[in-house]
């Protein structure tokens, strides 16, 4: 045999394993669920046929999620995390090539690699803001446009009038809301107006359930329906359709921790403003060539490459994780001289 062409660079089999004290890699939650809400979701699960395939377009769920953003299970797909759902967004329109905005999320390049579809690049600005102009100008021959707002690793929201202008395209946009919760801001509501807009978010960051892989999108019910004629049938299992049922009750606790995420996020950045972009998400991007410092104080963050080389994405920590951080970045910096 021959293996097919190159080998896929998948980001996490750089991900380092192993027994760190402090991981701040990955932007989960730093928050695991109480005891009582995963109580919840045995008691939900003890009626379970688990002998049963899962309902094959995941209808608990969909039904969940509809119920809490008020509009019909029709707009709303959910995939085995986010990511299942990009590999099948990449696949379902018509046209030459996907659009991505580097530096950002790299699944979206991933999954088109994957799939032998070719990427055309409009890199963001100096500011790290989409150029909705260059984009659109793209667009014409795309099969989709994937922005990520809040933007990773960047962090930042990308403005609203700059996505008005690749939606006005008619291309397809999938809008990448991954961190939404934490900046407080969503254009979900713009599906009724635009039939292109795929809205994507997930129940890895905000709602702790990175472990149970959720993820889901919002839609016109055309491109819903679409992607359940490919989608891989059984993938969303009863396990997680129940965890996402209960995690959705509880609402307010997730407010309440991302509350505490934010004012967590905003310390640190005051102590490191000279280094530090504004974040609206649940990490910061750092202008410190500290991976191997941090990572040998137990401390591991996401070395950059590329146009970020020689800068750190940190995931935003319990309170006792990010005092150890601020700490371990003093000292980096007082080594380096900078300080
Ligand atoms: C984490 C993340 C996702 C989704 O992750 P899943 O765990 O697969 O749901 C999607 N987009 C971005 C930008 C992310 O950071």
């Amino acid at each position: 045999m021959r293996i097919k062409g190159e080998v896929l660079e998948f980001p996490s089999y750089r991900v380092v394993e192993g027994d760190y004290r402090i991981r701040l890699d990955k932007n989960e939650s730093p928050y695991d669920l109480p005891d009582r809400v995963k109580e919840e979701i045995f008691e939900e699960l003890r009626g379970l046929s688990f002998n049963r395939y899962p309902d094959i377009v995941s209808m608990p769920a969909r039904e969940a999620i509809a119920d809490f953003y008020d509009v019909s299970p029709e707009n709303i797909a959910v995939g085995n995390g986010g990511d299942e759902l990009i590999g099948y967004l990449v696949r379902l329109f018509e046209g030459k090539y996907v659009v991505v905005t580097p530096p950002t999320f790299g699944m979206y390049s991933f999954y088109a690699k994957l799939e032998g579809i070719p990427i055309v690049e409009v890199p963001l600005r100096e500011d790290f803001t989409i150029d909705g102009d260059a984009i659109a100008d793209k667009a014409k021959n795309a099969r989709a446009v994937f922005i990520a707002s809040p933007n990773n690793p960047t962090g930042n929201l990308q403005p609203e009038e700059e996505i008005i202008k690749v939606l006005d395209t008619g291309t397809a946009v999938v809008l990448d809301e991954a961190y939404a919760e934490f900046a407080g801001k969503s254009l979900w509501r713009l599906i009724e107006e635009y039939p292109n807009l795929i809205v994507l978010r997930t129940f890895s960051k905000a709602f702790s359930l990175a472990g149970v892989r959720a993820g889901y999108l919002l839609a016109d019910g055309e491109i819903v329906d679409a992607l359940y004629h490919i989608k891989s049938p059984f993938s969303v299992g009863i396990m997680t359709m129940a965890a996402v049922k209960v995690v959705l009750r509880h609402y307010d606790l997730v407010e309440r921790r991302v509350a505490e995420i934010i004012e967590e996020r905003e310390r640190i950045r005051r102590v490191f403003r000279e280094f530090t972009y504004p974040s609206d998400a649940n990490f910061l991007l750092m202008r410190l060539n500290a991976y191997e410092f941090l990572l040998e104080k137990g401390i591991v963050v996401r070395k950059l490459s590329g146009r970020l080389d020689g800068h750190i994405r940190v995931t935003v920590g319990r309170k006792w994780e990010n005092r150890e951080l601020v700490e371990a970045l003093r000292e980096y910096l007082e080594v380096e001289g900078c300080g």
